[in-house]
């Protein structure tokens, strides 16, 4: 966005204090450290609360889970997947289909705190610039990462998938691959405001799709209360979700609903006048 304030969300600590203004924001945090913590419990501890890593993992020594997408470049390859990393991906889809509008994206996958970091500091250094590319080129290079996949039968996106990368690195150390972490980091910082997830990332399309009709979604309580401060805006990763609810025509629904807002709930945090609430879309209460 054009005139970003540095201070999204001051007024809302002002007036209604810290822990109002950051609750979602630590519960997030809290969230992606503790699944962190279920990884390195058993590296560290010899107790397994989660075997593997982001793109597959055994919760309990029982329950399988898998990553939609690596799953999805398996069986664009012709190759099909063992039971359990089926049964894992199912269980994954399901979970996040009904559960909300991109969970992974903000409170699990660990690049969050990567990208997160640039755009505070972003915002902390005042950087405006930023190059254009379309929000929907991650849908476009999902598709051609299926259609390469399938053409040369290998799984492409793991070759350079720095989500993957960044949960080795912080479960096993830095490897090689660290390069890719650094790189996601300084492209949002520099290049392209909320670049890697709000542009590139495959994952976050995927489970764009995936959570398309979930239920969990940030509702607009009141748009008479809002008084045009931009804070929300300015804090969203995809801003662009907010304009239909908030500022959009009369009969435009209360509820972002658009596959692209990652239930991270910072927009109400940042808001000073209590605009938004978490909701599920069936509840029309005050519409
Ligand atoms: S909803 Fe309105 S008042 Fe609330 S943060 Fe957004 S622009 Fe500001
Ligand atoms: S609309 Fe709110 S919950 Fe959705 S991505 Fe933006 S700040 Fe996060």
């Amino acid at each position: 966005m054009a005139n970003q304030p540095k201070y999204a969300g001051r007024e809302a600590r002002q007036k209604l204090g810290w822990w109002y203004a950051n609750r979602f924001l630590f519960w997030r945090r809290l969230t992606q450290l503790s699944i962190l913590a279920m990884f390195l419990s058993g590296p560290y501890f010899g107790f397994w609360i989660l075997k593997g890593n982001y793109s597959g993992s055994l919760l309990l020594d029982l329950i399988p889970l898998s990553d939609p997408l690596i799953v999805a470049e398996s069986l664009a390859t012709g190759y099909i997947p063992n039971t359990t990393t089926l049964l894992g991906v199912a269980i994954v889809i399901i979970f996040y289909a009904i559960l909300g509008s991109k969970i992974f994206c903000g409170w699990v996958c660990p690049l969050n705190l990567v990208t997160d970091s640039a755009a505070w500091l972003r915002r902390k250094l005042g950087i405006r610039q930023t190059a254009k590319i379309p929000r929907t080129l991650r849908y476009a290079i999902l598709l051609m990462i299926l259609i390469g996949s399938a053409i040369t039968g290998f799984l492409l996106w793991e070759w350079i998938n720095p989500v993957s990368a960044f949960g080795r690195a912080l479960i096993y150390g830095l490897s090689s691959t660290t390069w890719l972490i650094l790189s996601v980091f300084l492209f949002d910082l520099f290049i392209v405001e909320h670049g890697w997830c709000g542009h590139i990332c495959p994952i976050g399309a995927t489970y764009g799709v995936i959570g398309s009709k979930s239920l969990l979604r940030i509702k607009v309580i009141d748009k008479n209360k809002c008084d045009n401060c931009m804070d929300c805006y300015n804090i969203c990763p995809e801003p662009q979700v907010l304009r239909a609810p908030l500022h959009g025509k009369k009969d435009e629904s209360q509820f972002v609903l658009s596959k692209d807002c990652i239930s991270c709930g910072r927009c109400i945090d940042v808001c000073a006048e209590k605009v938004f609430i978490f909701s599920n879309r069936f509840n029309h209460s005050g519409e």
